[in-house]
């Protein structure tokens, strides 16, 4: 557990936080590791690794069928990251809930369930130009096989949705809007309140990718009045391969089932099979014990912090960095809405992202250079793919003031 002399008051006491990350320790080409990767996955705390631990060598075991100790224990410490991620987002119920894969799988499980049994010729569903492929794929396949169409908010030159547009596109046959609640290539946040608002006045459903906003913004998934949320663990210092999806119940419930197999059924015979209830329904097969069990311990770590704490840590390295990059001769931010998490995407004239993520990465500073799997917005501001840099918790100043030096050496070495 977080040490609480970590916490002290409004301060993040950031190098007791680095603490908690063995990993922040290590050296990259001998120098030590400049973590920048952050919206591609964080890294994770001490007590992550120890749950993970603690049930293999403690009490691994298949989970709710079992009646021997281990698969009680198993059980009761699955169904308690439930618990814990309904109150992590305020779902009203625990059944709404539905453990995935992650944000992919579960923007694919209303694709594949929902989508299937909703979307007719002629229907129409919007996303928006700064989609991940996770949420521009799914639908693209779904409206192939139905004949519906797929419509796109346009966005400005700063990054954020074209409101105007977007109300523009609404009409009766829009069914479904699925927007992305903070852009992983450029830091957006969107105004997703007032989307769901009116999206709801035509009838449509309203499905949100939380895959980047959970770790930074408090979610309230009954205040924000959307249909489904999608996240996952590891980009919140959680472990990869699970996630969760949230829905409201009246739909999760007519909803027809994703994956067949055990845990999602009730009684099968060769006749007729019955399916299990929410949330088992949608959980076919052996889950992910583990790490969703590990789940938990990070959402407890980040609970423990306060989302506000690290937000404000994240804000002010969001702002110094903006500050310090921009000083650098040729380089353009992309992205740069007033509503931003903390992150910088940008584009540095007459070099290829690559290149300086390579010379970066030689100096030992970790960051993602690319298309981010946005290539559409890529498409959309003229570019190959940008450098980014994206910040947590443990990130500090002083490695802010290393990728600036790392930068001017890559423009003076490549120019
Ligand atoms: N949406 C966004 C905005 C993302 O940043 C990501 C991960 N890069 C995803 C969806 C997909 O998440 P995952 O790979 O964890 O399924």
């Amino acid at each position: 557990m977080i040490k609480s002399a970590t916490i002290q008051n409004d301060l993040l006491d950031v190098y007791a936080i680095r603490e908690h990350f063995p990993i922040l320790s290590r050296e990259v080409k001998g120098k030590p590791l400049v973590y920048f990767d952050n919206a591609a996955t964080s890294q994770k705390p001490q007590v992550v690794i120890d749950a993970l631990t603690d049930y293999y060598t403690g009490y691994n075991a298949n989970i709710h069928r079992g009646i021997h100790t281990l698969a009680e224990e198993a059980t009761a410490a699955f169904e308690k990251t439930r618990d814990t991620a309904q109150q992590f987002i305020n779902a009203a119920s625990r059944e709404q809930i539905i453990f995935t894969r992650g944000t992919t799988e579960g923007i694919n499980l209303v694709a594949y369930t929902w989508g299937r049994q909703n979307i007719k010729a002629g229907d129409e569903i919007i996303i928006s130009t700064m989609e991940h492929h996770s949420n521009i794929v799914p639908w693209q396949v779904l409206c192939e096989e139905k004949n519906a169409i797929l419509k796109v908010i346009p966005i400005n030159d700063d990054g954020e949705l074209l409101m105007d547009e977007y109300e523009k596109l609404l009409s009766p046959k829009t069914k479904l809007v699925s927007i992305v609640h903070v852009s992983n290539s450029l830091g957006t946040v969107n105004p997703v309140k007032k989307i769901i608002e009116a999206a709801h006045k035509v009838g449509a459903v309203v499905l949100v990718d939380g895959a980047q906003s959970t770790v930074h913004l408090d979610i309230d998934v009954q205040k924000m009045d959307c249909d489904f949320f999608a996240f996952s663990a590891h980009k919140l210092y959680g472990p990869t391969g699970i996630g969760v999806l949230y829905g409201k119940k009246h739909l999760l419930e007519s909803m027809p089932v994703f994956q067949g197999g055990g845990e999602m059924i009730k009684e099968v015979s060769f006749e007729k099979t019955t399916f299990n209830d929410l949330p088992y329904k949608f959980e076919a097969g052996t889950p992910n014990i583990a790490d969703t069990i590990a789940f938990k311990t990070a959402m407890d770590f980040v609970n423990k912090i306060g989302k506000e704490k690290i937000r404000k840590h994240e804000h002010e390295l969001l702002v110094y960095a903006t500050d310090q990059l921009e000083q650098i001769s040729g380089l353009r931010i992309i992205g740069k809405a007033k509503e931003k998490t903390s992150l910088v995407s940008f584009f540095i004239d007459k070099t290829h992202p690559q290149d300086i993520g390579i010379l970066l990465d030689n100096r030992g500073i970790a960051v993602r250079t690319g298309h981010h799997c946005t290539q559409p917005l890529m498409h959309r501001f003229g570019i190959p793919g940008t450098i980014r840099a994206s910040f947590a918790v443990y990130n500090t100043k002083e490695e802010i003031d290393q990728l600036v030096v790392g930068l001017q050496k890559a423009v003076k070495m490549l120019l």
